[in-house]
């Protein structure tokens, strides 16, 4: 399995500059191609890294945020080889995909009735697809319907937090996982708790102990932070192997897994 960073950068203001990317992230396994979170510049950043877009089989939306569901359509168009052919999977927060607090859904009727599956993510509903599972799992953020989600192959679980503030009881979700990916956004946090910092990435990796953390949506105090900083803290902390991803980085799981010793379920 490979996990391959489309853009690692997180918030309005990494958005507006660019200092990261914003296109979200792949996970790759066997003919599997599962786009997830992708934010201004995924499908340029997708050949950029020569990862053929086309070849998109499912897309997963954890929330209607810009940085994080703005070039869905775009990915939708390309996964159904431009329009032609009714296929791929688009999994979407309820807000994203039905509209809410007043607002249209974020990807529109005409581009959600080009894929052959489309489904509502909601917190603890578990979705199956051929060959893995995806469990969506409860947050708390400003989008208040966006889930994250684990996926569930049969040999490795990768869990992803999408947005939103640690909470008690949130490690329940990600019981098991072999890889989390977390969206730290910053390191500390000024006002309203509904993104996730570095303290809260440290209780939810304590609690879960994967066998690697991935950090990544990295805002501009968290890139001034040091991301890098960041996961040497989280490892010091918790005991567990983490990463802060980079742009275009491309990671073989079954690789990086063997070198924290744990190769045996592979
Ligand atoms: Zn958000």
């Amino acid at each position: 399995m490979e996990l391959v960073f489309l853009g690692t950068g997180g918030g309005r203001f990494t958005l507006a500059t660019q200092k990261r990317r914003t296109g979200g992230f792949l996970i790759k396994e066997g003919k599997v191609k599962i786009h997830v979170d992708p934010g201004p510049g995924a499908l340029v950043n997708a050949w950029e890294a020569r990862e053929n877009p086309m070849r998109t089989t499912h897309l997963f939306v954890s929330h209607a945020h810009t940085d994080h569901y703005v070039d869905a359509p775009a990915i939708i168009e390309a996964m159904t080889n431009g329009t032609r052919d009714h296929r791929g999977v688009l999994v979407g927060s309820e807000w994203l995909l039905k509209g809410g607090d007043g607002d249209y859904p974020g990807i529109m009727r005409y581009h959600q009735e080009m894929v052959a599956r489309v489904e509502v993510s909601r917190p603890g509903k578990k979705l199956d697809f051929d060959g893995f599972d995806v469990l969506p799992t409860e947050t708390r953020h400003e989008e208040t319907s966006c889930t994250g989600f684990v996926f569930e192959f049969p040999k490795l679980r990768v869990g992803y937090t999408a947005d939103g503030a640690y909470y008690p009881g949130m490690e329940d979700y990600f019981q098991d996982v072999d890889v989390l990916i977390l969206n730290t956004i910053a390191p500390d946090m000024h006002s309203i708790p509904i993104l996730m910092t570095l303290a809260d990435g440290m209780k939810l990796v304590d609690a879960v102990k994967p066998k690697l953390a991935i950090i990544q949506h990295f805002g501009l105090r968290a890139l001034r932070y040091g991301p890098e900083r960041m996961a040497s803290e989280i490892a010091e902390r918790t005991g567990v192997r983490a990463i802060a991803a980079r742009d275009f980085m491309k990671m073989d799981l079954s690789k990086e897994l063997g070198k924290s010793g744990l190769t045996s379920f592979l």
